[in-house]
């Protein structure tokens, strides 16, 4: 018998979450965000699942190939672009689209030779100072674009630094209406907070993530609040159980003392599985549908739940961590982090089923 922690995947919650994304936006296409291996839910997989996307966007080339050589033929885009000339070559070969977003780029563009063109997005800095042209450099970076020979169909884009905030977003957005101006290019700035709050950015492409994955991106608003389902679920076991008295401690650096007689599950799942160490006594778990806590400290492959009110719940009950019926942004709450870190965390050693 293996060590009982799984990664349960839902390719139809995967399949429904885009759904809601389309609903949102009607006229707008969907770019479906899957980097970072599709927030931990497998790249493939996601893809396989949300395969009535018009696009995926990545940040490896060596992902963007992969969904090209496993059959996926609509476009692709690169969120970061490319980072030196000598991957334009598979980038055209592959029909893959780039983000341009610093002069460094139009340079290589510039003195590259290509067999076809490469389309682009032409990403504008509206106020986030990550990626992008600033607003004054936009109208040369188009231009540079519109005379390359080399430079198929243009997008514009931006992205919102606080799409969960409307104040900022309105600004962003109208910056960016500003630039767009009258030059007739489609446009993409919607991520999934803009896709779920602001209409007025949904623009030709929008580029929903997390709530693909069944997550909110507010901070004080639920997933089920917009019918998310969440995609991933995280399960493990009891394995062990201790009868803790009053004074006695759990885990590493006795962190958690009970006040009483206390019956204590041990847990198969820790920080090397991808559950946040940092979260503390009094995050919530289910074990066998019923929602206790945590106590005392995650360790490296294991962490401590108070089984004082599950007096029928012994070794081989069953915990979820998050997922159904615990939403991950609850958990990464008390944790002091988003859904988006525990998600991308989940680690490779966690055996992944899906249904
Ligand atoms: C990650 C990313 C998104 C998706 O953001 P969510 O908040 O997960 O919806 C959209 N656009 C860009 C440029 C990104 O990097």
């Amino acid at each position: 018998m293996n060590r009982p922690i799984r990664a349960r995947i839902d390719l139809a919650a995967l399949a429904h979450n885009l759904l809601i994304a389309r609903r949102c936006a009607p006229r707008s296409q969907v770019l479906a965000v899957i980097k970072a291996n599709a927030y931990g839910h497998g790249l493939l997989r996601a893809a396989r699942a949300l395969q009535d996307a018009d696009g995926f966007a990545v940040l490896d080339l060596e992902a963007a190939v992969c969904l090209r050589e496993s059959g996926f033929r609509r476009h692709i885009v690169l969120l970061q672009g490319f980072f030196a000339p000598d991957e334009l070559p598979l980038i055209a070969e592959n029909r893959l689209t780039v983000v341009i977003h610093h002069q460094e780029q139009i340079a290589m563009l510039a003195s590259a030779w290509l067999p076809v063109k490469i389309d682009v997005f032409l990403k504008i800095n509206t106020g986030m100072n990550r990626l992008g042209f600033k607003p004054s450099a936009f109208s040369a970076a188009l231009r540079a674009l519109q005379t390359n020979r080399l430079i198929g169909d243009i997008t514009l884009m931006t992205h919102f630094a606080s799409a969960d905030e409307a104040e900022g977003t309105m600004a962003q957005l109208n910056e960016f209406t500003n630039l767009r101006g009258d030059s007739g290019l489609p446009c993409s700035m919607a991520n999934s907070a803009a896709i779920l709050s602001t209409p007025a950015t949904h623009a030709e492409w929008v580029r929903p993530g997390i709530m693909l994955y069944g997550a909110s991106p507010f901070p004080d608003r639920a997933h089920s609040e917009f019918g998310l389902l969440p995609a991933m679920t995280l399960s493990s076991e009891i394995i062990a159980v201790q009868q803790l008295d009053s004074g006695d401690a759990v885990g590493y650096g006795a962190n958690y003392r009970s006040d009483g007689a206390r019956r204590v599950g041990v847990v198969a799942c820790g920080y090397a599985d991808g559950y946040p160490r940092l979260a503390p006594t009094g995050t919530p778990a289910l074990v066998a549908g019923q929602l206790t806590q945590t106590l005392g400290r995650v360790s490296m492959d294991m962490l401590c739940v108070d089984l004082s009110a599950l007096p029928q719940a012994g070794v081989g009950a069953p915990v979820v961590l998050w997922g159904e019926g615990l939403a991950v942004d609850e958990v990464a709450r008390k944790a002091g982090t988003l859904g988006y870190e525990l998600l991308c965390a989940l680690a490779p050693r966690v055996p992944v089923i899906e249904s």
